[in-house]
């Protein structure tokens, strides 16, 4: 079936959003926040199973409900011609979508003609030996690698099915192809807490930044949160202890608040949804595989896209139902973690809506 679509990508279709893209407004929301960064879920799939991600026995989508390659490119379409300036594929793990090349190809038209600042990409690493170049020359210039340990046992204990010879293969397949990388790295209480250091001079030293996250309260991952949530605040004090962090004001489009490394030069950020609320700054709306808008990541509002995309082909209905979903974007997200908030402060998996 992707077969199909990606002749009919390659064949160059003219998105009806452009037909109507400069009498649009750009997309502003309640608060005064112009959205101008998409996060897109190609996929709920993934050929890894991380701890704090999955389920080892998920139950995925059928096929029938996933958004085909023709209308995930007519949904970033509409939402460029909104005033998103940015996209990140995500997932689940994009590249394992089947024809997810022509995705690439076709939304690069955006940027050739500057409607589109960056097309990015977040990723497990497994395909990139394979893709690494094809992206590059897709107009992609830099990507996120997810990677929370350089210790091959404890990488296949986190990912239950990952293995880490084979992603820093697709790491430096990268780095030959002239990607820029961003390794980000969850921090897990008693799992990788003892290689912060190691990691950061191994990232520096291939001039690639670091960014650690907190791990965030969604889905049912079978297993309990509170042993692995360890706040930033207490990673940050502790590093502090060897190196000299001074804080920058570089931004990456992201929650992410960096600090120099004085000992490396090279950049370390902090994502912190939970010690620090960054909702205030926020400029993103994600969508699913199945055309779901999730206008927070931390909430259970969503719209459905998919509806009004397949119900007519010109975009009015989409742009109408866009509208109507960024003016109910909330104010932020409440997550909690502590010994009276053990569930999933949502049900979804992180692996629905994207990282
Ligand atoms: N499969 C790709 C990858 O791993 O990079 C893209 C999707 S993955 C859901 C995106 C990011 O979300 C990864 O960096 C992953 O570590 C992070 N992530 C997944 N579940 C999380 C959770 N519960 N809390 C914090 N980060 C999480
Ligand atoms: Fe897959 Fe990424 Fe989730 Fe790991 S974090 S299971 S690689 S989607």
């Amino acid at each position: 079936m992707d077969g199909l679509h990606t002749e009919r990508l390659e064949a160059g279709r003219a998105p009806a959003a452009f037909a109507t893209a400069m009498a649009v407004p750009a997309l502003v929301d309640p608060f005064g926040r112009a959205i101008t960064y998409l996060r897109v879920s190609v996929t709920d799939r993934c050929d890894f199973r991380c701890v704090y991600c999955m389920a080892e026995n998920m139950t995925f989508l059928p096929k029938a409900d996933i958004l085909t390659l023709e209308e995930l490119d007519r949904l970033c379409s509409a939402f460029v011609a909104r005033g998103v300036r940015k996209l990140r594929l995500t997932g689940g793990e994009p590249l394992v979508r089947r024809g997810i090349m022509t995705l690439f190809a076709s939304l690069s038209r955006h940027l050739r003609c500057g409607r589109l600042d960056e097309l990015t990409l977040t990723t497990n690493g497994s395909q990139l030996a394979k893709y690494a170049e094809e992206i590059k020359a897709h107009g992609v210039n830099r990507i996120n690698v997810s990677l929370d340990t350089l210790d091959p046992e404890k990488f296949r204990a986190i990912t239950r099915w990952g293995s880490l010879d084979q992603v820093l293969r697709g790491i430096d397949a990268a780095q030959a192809a002239g990607l820029q990388i961003k390794i980000n790295a969850v921090a897990l209480k008693g799992v990788n807490d003892d290689e912060f250091f190691h990691l950061i001079e191994w990232a520096h030293g291939r001039g690639m930044d670091l960014t650690l996250i907190e791990v965030m309260p969604l889905g049912d991952i079978g297993e309990g949160r509170l042993e692995q949530y360890l706040p930033l605040s207490m990673v940050r004090a502790g590093i502090a202890k060897r190196y000299h962090l001074e804080d920058l004001d570089y931004r990456s489009g992201g929650p992410a608040r960096y600090v120099r490394v004085a000992e490396t030069g090279g950049r370390l950020g902090f994502i912190t949804p939970m010690t620090h609320n960054f909702c205030e700054s926020c400029n993103r709306v994600r969508v699913t595989c199945t055309g779901t808008l999730y206008m927070c990541l931390g909430q259970e509002d969503a719209a459905d896209l998919r509806k009004p995309l397949r119900a007519s082909e010109s975009d009015d209905a989409l742009f109408a139902a866009i509208d109507e979903a960024i003016s109910r974007k909330p104010k932020g997200h409440d997550f909690i973690i502590d010994r009276r908030h053990k569930r999933p402060a949502l049900a979804r998996h992180m692996s629905v809506t994207g990282g």
